[in-house]
């Protein structure tokens, strides 16, 4: 055996089908691909549109009847220049065709299941049953040839920066990353069963603690929880861990790992990613993830009504947002956007159309005082035609509701405006208190707090250790959380003091966590990390809305994969070996 070059040839064919141009009339050449669409030219003539990942050509057969869509053939020609008007300048090949070519049939094949080069909309159980006849199509070919230019590059900024591949278990005891596992029975032990990964979280520490500052892998990781856009069962992460680093360290780490995504697709680098606390992200746009692409912040405006007479804006908290040019939108509008608030937990939305004479005409405007509705008018800075939409409630809910409304108005299609990277930090430690008074944790229970509210978690309990922040950050594009990451507890008596506010209990921390706290005794550097999503990311950087896109066999909404059937039942047989019994459904 001799080594072939490294080109575009192999044995069967010399070039690809989408390469040729001027440059190669006059040589004789061999393709391979796919029968794309073929026209009547003459009686005896035929143009055969070849297709492979690289785009199409034609080719002048001779007869070629029998040659039917997607047949795959290895057609063999002579490259010249196309009769003027006969030029395609659609086509990157369109000046010239192959002549006199030998056709050899290599596998014939059935009409596909839909038409590969419209633009119609197939439904997605089809597509992705005949998921192998959808990847033919232009829009798979480049998502998921960005995908691995994305993995790519990320490899290569990891790397280059010291990090070691390193690849963890997927059967594995449970994560705490809070969502469901899924699991795998023993046959060795019936009864006992593996969790699949939610992520390494606690096997990239335990590299930690194993010598290995910087570790990386590009994991997958599953969660069984309801499918959205951006969601599936399982998905791949950039995962990075370093020791004795900070989150500044942390930042400069995966910024370098995302532009350089980012370069590698989109030719130019990104530059400085902003960073925001969450409270100033909650209180500006009302939501963790903001989307900065566009304005429409939230405006405080609880001040102005401090002694207002009208009862449902006597509230902990009121805000608005102006829509710029709003007033246009009708009645029916401003109910559905009313009901929408209501569906979402609100008690309502106030809405104010600006007048051409800058004064507000509102159903509500006879409740409110003249000097309340100018400071509105000031302090949004309106004009004649815009919408002030305000909310009146409890601070948090005043946030989500707007923010929600904000989205809803606001978010430009996925390809405009731009990437708009952005670091969320100071993330609270605990997102809830649940009914029997414990704070329920934001990230996991190893996350470290702020430095700054360690003396909180002393003097604080219930609903004000809402207040105390961590060391936990996310990273945002456009609207959508790219992942997250903390500074993590490597101090035996901080996590302790965790463990003991969340109501883990000694013997519960060692059942679940025991193999790391022990680890922990065994001299733990200070460490920090995160992990940010490659689906999510590609798709952004594609422009596709969801992450299906770009994923080669995803599972549809309901979680399932219409081209192998999963998930399906097993037989008795095995179930038996599993130690496993099926419950009838209720
Ligand atoms: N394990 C976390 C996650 O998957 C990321 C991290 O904290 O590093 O969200």
């Amino acid at each position: 055996m001799t080594d072939k070059p490294l080109s575009d040839a192999t044995s069967m064919r010399t070039d690809h089908c989408g390469t040729l141009r001027i440059a190669d009339v006059g040589r004789e050449v061999s393709l391979c691909g796919w029968v794309d669409r073929r026209r009547e030219h003459s009686e005896h003539l035929a143009f055969v549109d070849l297709r492979d990942h690289t785009g199409i050509v034609q080719c002048v057969v001779d007869g070629g009847r029998d040659l039917r869509s997607e047949y795959v053939l290895r057609v063999t020609g002579t490259v010249q220049r196309r009769l003027e008007g006969a030029v395609n300048a659609d086509l990157a090949t369109g000046e010239v065709e192959v002549k006199d070519c030998r056709v050899e049939v290599l596998a014939e094949a059935e009409p596909p299941p839909f038409p590969l080069h419209e633009r119609t909309e197939v439904d997605e159980t089809i597509r992705l049953r005949h998921r192998y006849v959808d990847l033919r199509k232009p829009r798979m070919q480049r998502n998921l040839r960005i995908r691995a230019q994305v993995n790519s590059a990320i490899r290569g900024a990891m790397e280059s920066q010291g990090f070691v591949e390193i690849e963890t278990p997927m059967l594995m005891a449970s994560t705490p990353e809070g969502a469901r596992d899924f699991v795998v029975p023993s046959r060795k032990e019936p009864g006992a069963f593996y969790a699949l990964p939610q992520s390494p979280q606690l096997f990239k520490q335990l590299c930690m603690v194993g010598g290995f500052d910087r570790y990386y892998q590009i994991a997958r990781c599953l969660r069984d929880e309801d499918l959205r856009a951006d969601r599936q069962f399982e998905f791949m992460q950039l995962d990075a861990e370093a020791s004795f680093a900070d989150q500044e360290d942390v930042f400069c780490f995966i910024n370098e790992a995302v532009r350089a995504a980012v370069e590698a697709v989109v030719g130019t680098r990104p530059g400085p990613i902003p960073t925001m606390t969450w409270l100033e992200a909650m209180e500006r746009f009302g939501s963790d993830k903001p989307d900065v692409r566009f304005g429409m912040e939230l405006v405080e405006l609880t001040d102005i009504f401090a002694d207002t007479e009208f009862n449902a804006f006597k509230a902990d908290c009121i805000k608005g947002i102006k829509v710029d040019g709003g007033a246009e939108l009708g009645r029916n509008r401003l109910d559905s956007l009313t009901d929408d608030v209501k569906g979402w937990g609100g008690k309502g939305l106030v809405w104010m159309k600006v007048e051409a004479d800058a004064t507000l005409s509102s159903p509500v405007a006879k409740f409110c005082r003249e000097a309340e509705l100018r400071s509105l008018v000031e302090t949004f800075d309106a004009q004649p035609g815009d919408l002030l939409l305000l909310v009146a409630d409890e601070r948090a809910t005043v946030r989500s509701l707007l923010g929600r409304l904000r989205t809803e108005l606001g978010r430009p299609p996925v390809t405009q405006g731009g990437l708009h990277f952005l670091w969320v930090t100071e993330f609270p430690l605990f997102e809830a208190i649940d009914d029997g008074g414990r704070p329920i944790p934001a990230h996991h229970p190893f996350t470290m707090p702020h430095p700054d509210d360690l003396e909180l978690l002393e003097t604080t309990s219930g609903t004000d250790l809402l207040a105390v922040r961590s060391q936990a950050y996310d990273l945002v594009l456009n609207g959508w959380e790219l992942g997250s990451g903390s500074v993590r507890i490597h101090r035996g008596d901080i996590q302790s003091k965790i463990f003991d506010l969340l109501g883990i209990g000694v013997e519960e921390a060692q059942a679940k966590f025991g193999f790391l706290l022990e680890a922990f005794r065994f001299g733990a550097p200070p460490h920090a990390g995160f992990a940010f999503g490659i689906d999510r990311l590609t798709a952004l950087l594609a422009g596709e809305e969801n992450i299906r896109e770009v994923i080669a066999y995803p599972k549809t909404q309901s979680g399932a994969d219409p081209l192998t059937g999963a998930p399906n039942p097993i037989d008795e047989q095995h179930l038996r070996e599993l130690g496993l019994r099926v419950l009838p459904r209720d």
